[in-house]
């Protein structure tokens, strides 16, 4: 039985202010016990905030980011270790915003989810293709090479503590969503590349402009295991109404 999530990821956004209300709402709409889990991946510095905030409630503490190494002099870098004391218990790792515009490689996320494991995190770790290779028909070769590089690094019993997310780079914050059967498709050739390590029960998430429109006929898919939502994560009505379309 594979575990359905509604991760919100709210990137570089939100003030104390906005947090608070945001969370307030979503806290008392989520129940304490849901057949979906849902977490928010919210900026460093509001970490402190977020875990008061969902402190006896369902919803789940995530971050961003992690970096690679345990400690010592990484300027700028935010330690697995660190989010664990502040409650945090998933991160994401790989976000397609990290690997093009802050030159994360395959080989970085990688032992990025190999540091989250080691502290005890759940990495949410995320492919996808831009539309240059999607076009190029390389979509199934990207993703399965960023793939099968973490698998690499962390082997099965890894994957097994992890959650994968598609993102197709091109759906991203575009406004234009993978259809159900391109999303499908992805999510088969991984559930596929999982299987032949015995680790098909992970959770695959699907991300890249999901809303309220969309997502139930997206999570109905047989390998689409709920989703990573950026923008609509952070409307609080619109964030239930998709963890709702998730149950
Ligand atoms: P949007 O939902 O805003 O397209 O963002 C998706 C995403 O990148 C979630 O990590």
């Amino acid at each position: 039985m594979r575990t359905t999530w509604v991760v919100g990821n709210w990137k570089m956004n939100g003030d104390l202010a906005s947090n608070a209300a945001l969370l307030e709402s979503v806290v008392k709409s989520i129940p304490l016990s849901d057949s979906a889990k849902v977490a928010v991946c919210v900026p460093f510095p509001y970490l402190a905030q977020v875990q008061s905030a969902l402190s006896n409630s369902a919803v789940v503490l995530g971050a961003q980011d992690v970096s690679q190494f345990e400690e010592g002099a990484y300027t700028g870098e935010v330690s697995a270790k660190m989010l664990k004391e502040f409650g945090v218990s998933l991160v994401l790792v790989g976000h397609s915003e990290r690997r093009s515009l802050f030159g994360e490689t395959d080989v970085v996320v990688a032992k990025k989810a190999k540091a989250a494991l080691d502290a005890g995190l759940m990495p949410v770790v995320c492919v996808g293709e831009t539309l240059a290779e999607r076009e190029a028909g390389q979509a199934q070769a990207v993703v399965l090479r960023q793939f099968s590089v973490v698998a690499n690094e962390v082997g099965a019993e890894g994957l097994k503590q992890s959650i994968l997310a598609y993102e197709p780079v091109w759906a991203i914050g575009t406004g234009k969503t993978a259809t159900p059967e391109q999303a499908q498709e992805v999510h088969s050739w991984l559930r596929e590349a999982l299987l032949e390590l015995g680790a098909e029960s992970v959770s695959m998430l699907y991300g890249g402009s999901v809303k309220v429109a969309n997502a139930a006929e997206i999570f109905s898919q047989a390998d689409v295991d709920g989703g990573l939502i950026g923008g609509a994560s952070l409307v609080a009505s619109e964030f239930l109404s998709i963890a709702e379309a998730a149950r």
